[in-house]
């Protein structure tokens, strides 16, 4: 018995079931001359839900943006899944793999299909056949409601369905952790429920999510923690509950104060 418990315990000793989903250990990064991150320190775990918000300028995208590569810090520790971000390019490839990314503005490949949209990752950094890639597709495009558009071109959809989709061509990648930079932010307002709808679905699955967005309502829906940033630094991190509630900084005060 002790040996199958000990086998077993070994079988899921993996990457997997061991580490956190991201881990930023005393990040600092700099543009140029303007310390854009200071000392950030976070841990993020597997299946948490985060929503980051502050002040325009503060360095939210910049430090969702290290998770990815997308930009490099120059001074502490990003670790993602296990895998310490370094200029590993080969390491680099494994991480971006595992983690998706919604932007603003939903950047899809205006001449491309809703459906060419969704495969051509799938196809051409996974290897996974046509047919199968699009049959994955087809099943998240369901998943974000708009199953009917997949032979249109993004010029073709709505703000709030081009978003849905640029969501399902993230999730066609299968990635462990998704990040969201103000998805709702470019959208007309009666757009903005759909996407959000889809966001927490999947936060709904178990998804792990760091989400840069005013959305208070989806924060209070949803969040785990919410993360208020300025001036490069993480000011104060709380649950819902108790930040909306009982703010604990200054700054944090001025900033719902403004927005709710
Ligand atoms: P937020 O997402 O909170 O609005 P950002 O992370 O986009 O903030 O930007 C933080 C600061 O860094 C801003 O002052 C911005 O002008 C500056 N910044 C962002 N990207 C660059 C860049 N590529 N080069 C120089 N400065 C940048
Ligand atoms: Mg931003």
């Amino acid at each position: 018995r002790a040996i199958a418990a000990d086998q077993f315990e070994h079988s899921n000793d993996t990457r997997e079931s061991r580490h956190d989903a991201v881990q930023f250990e005393g990040v600092h990064k700099w543009f140029g001359n303007f310390h854009v991150l200071r000392n950030i320190n976070l841990i993020v775990q597997r299946g948490e839900r985060i929503v980051i918000c502050g002040p325009s300028g503060s360095g939210k995208s910049t430090m969702i943006r290290c998770v990815n590569r997308l930009e490099e810090h120059q001074q502490g520790r990003i670790v993602v899944d296990g895998t310490e971000l370094t200029n590993d390019v080969k390491k680099i490839d494994v991480i971006r793999r595992e983690v998706g990314m919604v932007f603003q503005h939903f950047n899809l490949f205006p001449h491309l299909t809703i459906l060419e949209n969704c495969t051509l990752a799938p196809i051409w950094m996974k290897k996974i056949p046509k047919k199968e890639a699009e049959d994955i597709a087809m099943q998240y495009l369901h998943r974000v409601k708009i199953p009917e558009q997949s032979h249109k071109y993004p010029g073709q959809l709505s703000g709030g369905q081009q978003q849905r989709v640029a969501i399902a061509r993230s999730l066609c990648m299968n990635p462990k952790i998704m990040l969201f930079d103000e998805p709702t932010s470019a959208l007309d307002p009666e757009m903005v429920k759909e996407v959000l709808d889809t966001m927490v679905l999947l936060a709904e699955e178990g998804m792990t999510m760091l989400c840069v967005t005013h959305e208070m309502g989806f924060a209070r829906q949803v969040a785990d923690r919410v993360i208020f940033m300025d001036c490069g630094q993480i000011v104060e991190a709380n649950t819902p509950d108790q930040f909306f509630r009982n703010p604990q900084n200054e700054r944090t005060r001025l900033f719902l104060g403004q927005i709710l």
